[in-house]
């Protein structure tokens, strides 16, 4: 119904909800998208129901009228429900969830022409760093003069002179070029009795209201397969579907084998589109015209005309928890917007986290499971390696028996993959003559190097500088040794006990475009690699047959610091990366190289008791009354000024309420006690399930008063702490 006045959030969190008079001749209900005049600007808002918003009564007369009203559809009613609970939830402004509903201006604008640019080819004949660099980048990218500086990391005067020299060549795009159609029977597979039987119950939901489903089966079950009949069956149904996956890097290959099932790429959405991309896939959400969407966790707040299913693709993935803005859980977040459009959601994963499994126990979600690995093919075997009894010679680490076992590869023509989670060489780098260690000067951390880029880099805030040649402490040279091991570290070990192998490293340096990602699956397909060394980046998602070898070099790494994931975490990384071998008919070895042979994570692993993990992971979880059987919530209070900071968190320290079944543990130094500058103090709060922790932090924080330099982020269900 048409609105004579609108409430109006507006995308600016500093702003409450604003009131306007709707002109004449303008249709504005509730979900339209306005233009709202404030002072001398012009914001964008989304209209509201006035009685769900509480704001300041203003007279009609006192009312400025609404600007203009933006072509789009209108946000839908169960949108706006999951972004008032996101916001209520996660104790974030509202007008901060809407800013995901309405990321790209580029969309709300009307222009169809936009501007782009790309390589021609050409080499221009004087070559600087900076424009060898953004030669090197680019390949394969297309952009604005912005997006693609940004991305080469040079200025736009460094693509300007490539644009001069005719490197760099404009083009026009159209914006509004129709979106693909997948074909729900373009290639369906043939199931097992048991992906069948799967399938078969998905399909089945859909179109029958919300119904959450944990898919579990382990690694190569098919699970991708048999929930491709769910997207299918939404499909036919002419429903939308949004598939969302743990990490950008895993997009071009789930497009291509998408392409493969259903004969069309889906419409993506993630953070490394380019404005025109966004533009048209927003578009084409909002329409209903993109069928299958299939994005990282912002994907889950736009504006689907009618969506139908939604699908959490390995589910347990810590990627999914965004930290910073709206710390919110991709998770948790798709079975709210499921619960709120009342469809299907599929959580699909190997290595289900607690809270999945403990929400299945009670009878909240259903499970489907797939035991088998498809085509007969065997769960890899698993075998510690004792790094106290068997040690790598010193300054190495491989230990003796993965090279072995390495050496048997290369005789037979198999891949092996060697697993560590740290990017770069060395993690630190220090002065042998005065005992300098290289820090972030803006974080709690060390700056680590990156031998193939030759700079040291900081893993927290992203900041570069040279690889030094003396000690800026003592001035020595030669004096700089590089501690303990990254990747590209054990790259080179590869290197020097196999010079014949043909090594590949797999990291976010050095696969930093969707057409780097496809030439390293091609290589890896057609043989041309023998030895893989990667971080977490290869443990998901990828495919390949001749894959027989995994070594994971450093199985402790997660467990040290003793957050309360930490065996959570190490046992699913572990199972995923162990998930790549043996997936052709060639069964699989994984040699796990541990300090810690014996502790219960590693136990699990090797005799492949998940359940009995599970049950004592979730034992000392309810003792402790720690989530899924209490609520966490942390308070981090962050300042430039040290003191400012400290004096702020013990004031609010002071003022935490006494409640029955709720703990307040700090203040104290945040686990990254500097972070971009900022010194950070942490209040934890432990509570008992059944208490509205938001409603107790809402009303503690609004007692309390802090200065414009503090910030205060509250993390409802902090992933790591
Ligand atoms: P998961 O997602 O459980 O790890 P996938 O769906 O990726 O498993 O399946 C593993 C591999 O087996 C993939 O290459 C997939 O295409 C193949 N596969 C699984 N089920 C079938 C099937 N019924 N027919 C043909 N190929 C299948
Ligand atoms: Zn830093």
């Amino acid at each position: 119904m048409p609105l004579p006045r609108a409430r109006v959030v507006t995308l600016n969190a500093a702003l409450g909800p604003l009131d306007y008079r709707v002109p004449d001749g303008m249709a504005v209900e509730p979900g339209s998208v306005v233009i709202a005049p404030l002072g001398p600007r012009q914001l964008v808002g989304v209209a509201w129901e006035a009685e769900r918003l509480p704001s300041e009564e203003v007279g009609d007369n006192r009312l400025r009228p609404l600007a203009g009203l933006i072509d789009v559809p209108v946000i839908p009613a169960p949108l706006r429900r999951l972004c008032e609970w996101t916001a209520d939830y996660y104790l974030s402004p509202l007008a901060s969830v809407l800013r995901m509903v309405l990321p790209s201006s580029s969309a709300l604008e009307g222009s169809r022409q936009l501007t782009e640019y790309r390589l021609t080819g050409e080499r221009p004949g004087r070559l600087t760093p900076q424009r060898t660099q953004a030669l090197d980048r680019l390949e394969g990218r297309q952009g604005t003069i912005r997006e693609l500086a940004a991305h080469a990391e040079v200025s736009d005067a460094v693509l300007r002179g490539l644009v001069n020299s005719g490197a760099l060549e404009r083009i026009q795009v159209e914006a509004d070029q129709p979106l693909s159609c997948p074909d729900p029977d373009f290639a369906p597979p043939k199931l097992s009795e048991d992906q069948q039987a799967a399938a078969n119950s998905l399909v089945a939901s859909i179109g029958g209201g919300f119904d959450p489903v944990l898919l579990d089966g382990i690694t190569g079950s098919g699970k991708t397969e048999v929930y491709f009949e769910a997207v299918a069956e939404a499909v036919r149904e002419g429903r939308q579907v949004l598939v969302l996956l743990p990490e950008i890097a895993l997009t071009q290959p789930f497009l291509k084998r998408f392409a493969a099932r259903f004969g069309c790429e889906p419409t993506a959405w993630h953070s490394d589109l380019r404005s025109s991309q966004r533009r048209r896939a927003w578009r084409g959400i909002a329409s209903g015209e993109a069928k299958v969407v299939v994005g990282a966790r912002s994907a889950l707040f736009l504006p689907y005309a009618n969506l139908g299913l939604i699908v959490v693709d390995e589910a347990h993935e810590a990627s999914f928890k965004q930290e910073d803005g709206v710390q919110y859980h991709a998770r948790d977040v798709a079975v709210m917007r499921a619960r709120f459009e009342d469809i299907p959601v599929i959580l699909s994963s190997a290595t289900p986290a607690l809270e999945t499994r403990h929400m299945v126990e009670t009878g909240r979600y259903r499970e489907l499971q797939l035991r088998e690995r498809h085509a007969g093919a065997q769960l890899p075997s698993l075998t510690a390696l004792d790094l106290t009894a068997d040690p790598p010679p010193r300054g190495r680490w491989i230990a003796p028996q993965l090279v072995t076992e390495i050496e048997a590869n290369l005789a037979t023509g198999e891949q092996s993959l060697l697993f560590l989670n740290r990017r770069g060489f060395a993690p630190l780098t220090l002065c042998r003559t005065c005992g300098h260690r290289f820090q972030c000067p803006n974080c709690t951390a060390w700056m680590v190097e990156h031998r193939l880029m030759r700079r040291l880099a900081c893993h927290h805030c992203g900041l570069v500088i040279p690889q030094p040649e003396a000690c800026p402490e003592c001035g020595d040279k030669d004096s700089l040794v590089a501690c303990g091991p990254g990747v590209e570290r054990i790259a080179d070990e590869v290197q020097a006990l196999f010079p014949d192998a043909r090594t590949a490293i797999v990291t976010s340096d050095t696969i930093w475009s969707p057409v780097r990602a496809a030439e390293f699956v091609r290589q890896m397909e057609e043989g041309e690699i023998d030895i893989v060394v990667g971080t977490q980046l290869v443990t998901k998602g990828y495919h390949f047959p001749n894959l027989t070898l995994v070594g994971v070099i450093d199985a402790d790494l997660g467990l040290s610091g003793g957050d309360l994931r930490a065996a959570e975490r190490t046992f699913q990384q572990i199972s995923q990366v162990a998930g790549r071998a043996g997936r052709g008919g060639k069964p699989g070895r994984v040699l796990v190289q541990t300090h810690q042979p014996d502790a219960p994570v590693i136990a699990a692993l090797v005799s492949g008791d998940t359940e009995q993990f599970v049950a004592a992971e979730t034992e000392s979880r309810q003792e402790a009354g720690m989530p899924p059987f209490g609520r966490l919530a942390a308070i981090v209070v962050s300042a430039e000024d040290k003191e400012e900071a400290e004096q702020t968190a013990n004031r609010i320290g002071r003022r935490a309420p006494q409640v029955e079944g709720m703990a307040v543990y700090g203040p104290a130094p945040a686990p990254l006690a500097m972070l971009r500058g900022r010194h950070r103090f942490r209040l934890l709060v432990h509570a008992r399930r059944s208490l509205d922790v938001q409603d107790v932090i809402r009303k503690w924080l609004g007692g309390v008063e802090w200065s414009a330099k503090v910030r205060v982020a509250v993390d409802v269900d902090p992933y790591s702490f």
